[in-house]
């Protein structure tokens, strides 16, 4: 039996960018080949959940799982990669705070399948079918994942080692993680403390952003067609929304740089719980609202109109952090799941 280090990676509930993501290393994926025994990658090869449940506890070495926790499908392999994984990274968004699945906690399971099967011009259903769970044919009972209410992260179901941000992870990010990794299971070099946020900073994005910022207060939120921002002008000092004062560096602040604001993707700095509340305070701090003699209730107005500029702020404050948020979801109908159904 070979005596290399054995790497899997796995895709939960995601797009399949982080899977490609780890080709953007580039030629050094030569190296990856040559260092680990790929035993488990089922986006590249036919490796099969039975080759995993045969393989004795804690025989992967790494296991770089990305995707949310959306199906029973999702969480059940969620605890198999755990029970055979070493060392089990969050790999990505998705697996580390939910990320675009997770903003259908916005909602309930009922209203995306109604959105995705019912009530959706490009879908033709006139019978009215959703996927249920067992469904008789003549052959027999099929059976399909049980579709959650809620979409998770992977460490909401299992204890996690290891998270690597970004949507998907950048390049230089995946290597260096990659080359630490190597180093602690070869050489005996000590790995990061377990819990470790790798391959990112501990600085806002801001402190890699470029662009000149000059503590300018705004009184209307665009969109990125309304306007072309200036040049070398930061982005959130136009009106354009940018989330890089909340956000954590590591990306070298990719968007920002071709005029696009930062989107989040690579989750709160430390020790901060909320990425959405810690940039509505960033937005607090910038908007110009009220003169000397305005009353409250004038005050009140001006920063409902401003507000009432951002588009689905929803979407825009926790677009990849839902699931990790304090909110978590939004309440439907109540409690935001059905009885007896799994949250
Ligand atoms: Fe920060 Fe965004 Fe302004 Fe750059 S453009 S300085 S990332 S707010």
């Amino acid at each position: 039996m070979s005596e290399k280090p054995k790497l899997a990676m796995y895709w939960a509930s995601s797009c399949g960018g982080c899977e490609i993501s780890v080709l953007g290393i580039g030629d050094k994926i030569l190296t990856v080949d040559e260092i680990f025994d790929i035993v488990f990658f089922p986006c590249i090869a036919d490796f099969k959940y039975e080759d995993v449940r045969n393989y004795p506890d804690g025989y992967i070495d790494v296991c770089l799982f990305n995707g949310a926790i959306r199906s029973s499908e999702n969480e059940e392999m969620a605890h198999l990669m755990r029970q055979k994984s070493k060392v089990l990274v969050a790999y990505g968004s998705c697996a580390y705070e939910g990320c675009i699945p997770a903003l259908s906690n916005l909602t309930s399971k009922e209203a995306t399948f109604d959105a995705i099967y019912l009530n959706n011009p490009t879908t033709e259903n006139p019978d009215g079918i959703v996927p249920q769970t067992v469904t008789k044919v003549p052959e027999g009972e099929l059976e399909i994942p049980l579709f959650y209410n809620t979409v998770k992260s992977l460490d909401q179901v299992v204890s996690v080692d290891y998270y690597l941000p970004g949507c998907p992870p950048e390049p230089p990010q995946i290597w260096a993680v990659l080359q630490v990794v190597v180093a602690g299971l070869l050489e005996g070099a000590e790995l990061p403390p377990p819990g470790s946020v790798v391959g990112a900073k501990n600085v806002a994005v801001c402190e890699e952003c470029n662009l000149t910022k000059s503590e300018k207060q705004i009184t209307e939120f665009y969109r990125p067609y309304e306007i072309v921002p200036e040049a070398g002008v930061c982005l959130l000092e136009q009106g354009l929304m940018c989330v890089g004062p909340a956000t954590r560096a590591g990306c070298g602040a990719l968007c920002p740089q071709v005029g696009m604001g930062c989107r989040g993707c690579y989750g709160p700095l430390e020790g901060v719980e909320d990425q959405g509340a810690r940039m509505l305070t960033a937005i607090g701090s910038i908007i110009d609202v009220g003169k000397s003699g305005d009353d409250e209730a004038e005050v009140e107005e001006q920063l409902d109109a401003i507000v009432d500029t951002i588009a689905d702020p929803a979407g825009t404050f926790y677009r990849f952090s839902m699931a990790h948020s304090i909110l978590h979801r939004a309440r439907v109908n109540g409690n935001g799941h059905k009885k007896g159904e799994a949250p």
